[in-house]
């Protein structure tokens, strides 16, 4: 990966070439920021700099060895370490046991999530974990000598998913580096990090990206037309990785996907229910048939959040993009308002299928949803 091709964040590039043309290399940096604001691409394009033997003033050269193989992600002086399912596969146990998978998976999207990840590894929902092997694994790897570079390299996405044993591990070496070894965290949420974790790296904020840069890349890089490029930047709210799933998308599986969000979004927040009247016209200018696909979609989706909340999850099957709005929303779905629910969209299709007038229904719908969603939960 090279600092080009990662999508806006000018400044921010600039100021890190900066600091390694400068000398000012941090042993540790946390790269933090959102899923698709391109926190991991930017932890590789950094590597690729500090590895590159022919370094340009804004970039790597992109041509030298050390360039050729950190982009296929091969230079021996890049450990990389993440998240992997052990137990679907018991004898996958470190991060080299995944990392044909995650070659791929990264070579085919830099801007993949943990859910798209997951899903490549495993059929199932699990978690996934940077284990406790991983962590040995980490310590005997960089007490080696480097094989062909200055410095050998870290990278870890995902520190977050160490258990505490393992971030003791890594805390301990952070502690006492051992010679030229760099260490670059990548993490989406590094409140989920200990503390004395935190304090011994520099912090590098990668901000989500603005609607004008993903539109821009969609028009220009994936022929997105204008109107489409403006909407799914506009519903994707920074998340690259999400416009990516929308685009490959079908358009039967996007229809859906987004309405269920944009809806369930204008039902929560009263304060965002100025967009309510347009979204229910445009549906209400759907064929009855599609409209009533889409509250049976809808019904599916609140069961499934159900689960989650039930912590069910194992029988839950969805996209990418749609667990990781769940993920946040399931909080909303629980035993004292599912039922509700399921029944004002049961009602809905019924009063759809009697011909009522569908911007009446939807309009209803979304009232009485919003307060089942803006319940107070009696405390058990
Ligand atoms: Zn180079």
């Amino acid at each position: 990966m090279f600092f080009k091709d990662i999508i806006g964040h000018s400044e921010l590039k600039n100021k890190l070439i900066h600091n390694v043309n400068i000398g000012r290399l941090s042993h540790a940096q946390l790269f933090s920021g959102l899923e698709g604001s391109g926190n991991l691409a930017m932890a590789m394009a950094m590597a690729t700099y500090i590895h590159c033997t022919n370094k340009q003033e804004n970039d790597s050269c992109g041509t030298c060895a050390a360039c050729i193989k950190n982009k296929k992600l091969v230079h021996p002086d890049l450990h990389l370490s993440f998240p992997i399912v052990t137990k679907s596969s018991p004898t996958k146990k470190v991060s080299d046991d995944y990392i044909q998978e995650f070659r791929k998976e990264y070579l085919n999207n830099p801007y993949m999530g943990y859910f798209n990840w997951l899903t490549s590894m495993t059929n199932e929902v699990k978690n996934a974990l940077i284990t406790t092997e991983e962590g040995s694994e980490i310590i005997k790897k960089l007490s080696l000598k480097t094989y062909e570079s200055e410095y050998k390299i870290l990278l870890m996405w995902f520190p977050e998913k160490m258990n505490v044993q393992t971030a003791n591990k890594l805390l301990k070496i952070l502690e006492e580096p051992p010679e030229k070894t760099l260490f670059l965290l990548v993490s989406e949420y590094p409140e989920g990090l200990l503390p004395t974790i935190i304090s011994r790296v520099q912090k590098v904020h990668i901000p989500v990206l603005t609607n004008k840069d993903i539109e821009q890349e969609l028009i220009s890089n994936y022929n997105v037309p204008e109107e489409n490029a403006i909407f799914i930047a506009n519903f994707c709210e920074g998340n690259f990785n999400l416009a990516l799933e929308i685009i490959n998308n079908s358009e039967e599986e996007n229809f859906n996907l987004i309405n269920f969000q944009e809806w369930m979004r204008f039902s929560f927040n009263r304060s965002k229910q100025v967009a309510l009247m347009p979204w229910i016209e445009k549906l209400a200018s759907f064929s009855r048939e599609k409209q009533k696909e889409f509250l049976s979609y809808c019904m599916q989706a609140i069961r499934k959040n159900l689960l989650r909340t039930l912590s069910i999850e194992s029988m839950v099957r969805e996209m990418p993009a749609e667990t990781s709005f769940n993920i946040k929303f399931h909080n909303f779905i629980h035993a004292y308002n599912c039922g509700n629910i399921l029944a004002i969209l049961d009602k809905a299709v019924l009063d759809i299928d009697r011909n009522g007038n569908s911007k009446m229904i939807f309009l209803d719908c979304t009232l009485q949803i919003s307060h089942q969603l803006n319940m107070k939960v009696p405390i058990a």
